[in-house]
């Protein structure tokens, strides 16, 4: 059921009523992203010579961002892992009462809070995902290696809070006429689908890497269109 009765909305005021009257999501965010930037570009402007080594850990330590995103959604986010049972009731427990396959769209500027990573959250990607990768790329490669992969996991971070942020957004918005955000807005109702949420779409940002490891679902099957109709 959708509308001011529903389960969901209901679920939402609770949420809304618990955050302090001032919060405003929006602005939290834009600041959080322009820290996480900021450091980016200082980490950039600090190398001291370019190189294609270092174009190749750009596109490396992206690439395994994106696979660490599948990994942090499919485990820890959808089953509550020990020592990282926070994960998992911030996604399952918060996010997915938040917003279903039937109420994408949040309302007020405080559906943010319910839809970003929670800085602790955010302490813990980096303390065990950019910390390592970027000591590693420093052993291996030397000090520019590790800034330039510092720069990347953190630009990527960016990027996929704000794709998942579009993906919760009223379809009026204008943002949401980009063809890649359609998509990756498709992608991602299915994956609220009560019914799909552990199994299906865990990618984000880019949903064509739920192919090749087997998760992609690419349309509701037609049994639960005609229920839903
Ligand atoms: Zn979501
Ligand atoms: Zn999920």
């Amino acid at each position: 059921m959708k509308g001011q009765g529903s389960r969901t909305e209901r679920f939402r005021q609770e949420y809304r009523a618990d955050l302090p009257a001032d919060y405003d999501g929006w602005q939290q965010q834009r600041r959080i992203t322009a820290a996480m930037l900021g450091t980016a570009g200082l980490l950039l402007l600090g190398v001291q010579g370019w190189s294609w080594t270092l174009a190749g850990v750009f596109v490396g330590s992206w690439t395994l961002s994106c696979l660490g995103e599948y990994l942090a959604h499919r485990l820890p986010m959808h089953h509550p892992l020990r020592g990282l049972e926070f994960m998992f009731r911030r996604h399952v427990r918060v996010h997915h009462r938040y917003f279903t396959d039937q109420e994408m769209a949040g309302a007020d500027a405080k559906d943010v809070h319910a839809t970003v990573l929670a800085p602790v959250q955010l302490l813990v990607l980096l303390t065990i995902g950019a910390l390592p990768l970027s000591l590693g790329s420093w052993l291996l490669l030397g000090p520019d290696a590790a800034r330039v992969c510092g720069a990347s996991i953190l630009g990527y971070i960016c990027v996929f809070e704000w794709v998942h942020l579009a993906c919760h957004l009223p379809a009026q918005h204008p943002a949401v006429r980009l063809p890649f955000l359609k998509q990756a807005r498709e992608h991602h109702r299915l994956h609220h689908a009560p019914q799909h949420m552990s199994t299906r779409n865990f990618q984000i940002s880019n949903p064509w890497v739920d192919g090749p490891l087997g998760t992609r679902l690419l349309t509701e099957p037609e049994e639960e269109r005609e229920k839903a109709a």
